[in-house]
């Protein structure tokens, strides 16, 4: 399959060259040329499908005359070893927890697929060995170095800005070692992103050495996230909910909301999703006005969401031919403040026990306040509540228990280099592993 820029001025691509260069030489993101649909007697019978096998049939669709069967079917399998849960949580609503990989939060499935692709790209086409640049405010360093930690051919670079992320979240990209390597910046996230810039446009580097981005641009990352779609609509098949579904997606680079749409143009039938955003609220305003106007991000307690320019807005507008009423047809808008959001966490763990995380309690709050009677409700967990602890347990007022798996990544020993902000330092580091 071909892989097309959303701009339309660079020329198509294969796969290889679309996950290999991450965004298009035009500065647009790559598409496929061809969204496949299944067929509808795949649908009526979906409840008997487990997650893996309903991951494998939408990967083919999309990267089956890519990858040899076997090999595809074997990197689904080896991307979702944990589970991905349905349960309800009140009426009509259901909760789809996407947190239960090794770093506790849903980019591990973009994540740990992209890596076993690359990997099959440096391997078995010969390419060489390609050095992942990686900028990070937290979750997706911790996702992509997890996902390709013991990947060979693969190096790993994980820039984050020195005293600017939670203990949790450097503990779980710092002590991995192997062919990770953690670059703790003098600066900001924004220095980190500048340094992966620039080493992205600098002549000499990239001629010494392969260079590619890891985040939600890369197709190899966004496109695996539509696997689950079609895992909530399994389960719900189970419990005969699938009548008028709507899907409650916490948004900040609509990556998980793309995939998404992905999905129900392959025909699963979703009846519509709510794009629930919080202080960040560019792609709320677009939805309601038809005006986009990207801006600098605020803070807020969702902080994987505070983006004020969304990279997968583009494949949005180009998925539906910039189409603003077709696009509102599908998507609604919710926008919620962090009072709002720590009184939804308070709230649903008063009434039934569960707990929320400051993101998913966005999706939680877009269906209590926006689903009508008749349709049936899921919101997406993205992350699991121990990552926010000091939020979440401000929420509750009460002390919360640490998963054994987040505890064990504490307990290793921290291993980061020290780097300026300088780009010739930054240049220089990644000269001396060549
Ligand atoms: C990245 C992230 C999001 C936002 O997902 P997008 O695909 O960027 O819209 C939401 N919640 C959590 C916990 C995240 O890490």
């Amino acid at each position: 399959m071909k892989y097309y820029s959303t701009n339309r001025i660079a020329s198509e691509v294969s796969l290889q060259e679309a996950v290999v260069k991450g965004l298009a030489p035009d500065k647009g993101l790559y598409m496929p040329e061809k969204i496949q649909r299944l067929p509808s007697d795949f649908f009526g019978g979906i409840g008997r499908f487990g997650l893996v096998d309903l991951a494998k049939t939408v990967a083919k669709a999309f990267f089956g005359e890519d990858i040899p069967s076997e090999k595809l079917e074997s990197i689904v399998a080896d991307t979702l070893n944990f589970d991905i849960p349905l349960k309800k949580v009140g009426e009509g609503i259901y909760v789809l927890e996407l947190f239960k990989g090794p770093t506790f939060a849903f980019k591990d499935v973009g994540a740990r697929f992209m890596a076993r692709l690359l990997s099959h790209f440096v391997q078995e086409k010969g390419q060489e060995d390609v050095n992942v640049l990686v900028a990070t405010s937290g979750d997706t360093g911790s996702a992509v170095a997890n996902g390709f930690l013991g990947v060979k051919g693969i190096r790993v670079f994980v820039l984050y800005p020195k005293g600017k992320v939670s203990d949790i979240q450097e503990a779980q990209f710092t002590t991995l070692g192997q062919n990770i390597t953690a670059l703790e910046i003098s600066g900001t996230f924004d220095d980190c992103q500048r340094l992966v810039k620039e080493a992205f446009v600098d002549a000499e580097l990239n001629v010494q050495m392969k260079l590619t981005s890891a985040n939600s641009i890369n197709v190899a990352r966004f496109l695996p996230q539509s696997f689950y779609y079609f895992h909530a609509y399994a389960q719900l098949a189970r419990l005969n909910r699938t009548r008028n579904v709507v899907v409650s997606v916490p948004s900040g680079n609509l990556g998980n909301l793309t995939a998404g749409l992905f999905a129900k143009r392959m025909g699963l039938p979703l009846k519509r999703f709510i794009a629930a955003n919080n202080r960040n609220d560019v792609f709320f305003e677009y939805l309601r006005t038809g005006k986009y106007s990207p801006r600098a991000s605020v803070q807020t307690i969702a902080n994987a969401m505070d983006v004020g320019k969304p990279s997968n807005f583009a494949r949005i507008l180009d998925l539906y031919g910039n189409a603003h009423e077709a696009i509102a047809a599908d998507i609604s808008p919710a926008r919620y403040g962090d009072d709002e959001i720590r009184n939804a966490i308070r709230s649903v763990y008063e009434k039934s026990g569960y707990l929320l995380d400051p993101h998913g309690a966005c999706g939680y709050l877009a269906l209590e306040k926006q689903k009508n009677p008749d349709e049936t409700g899921v919101f997406l967990a993205t992350a699991h509540p121990a990552k926010f602890k000091e939020t979440v347990e401000e929420c509750i007022g009460k002390a919360i228990e640490i998963p054994s798996g987040l505890k064990t990544f504490m307990q290793r020993e921290k291993q980061s280099e020290p780097l300026s902000a300088a780009f010739n330092d930054f240049k220089a580091r990644l000269m001396s592993s060549k």
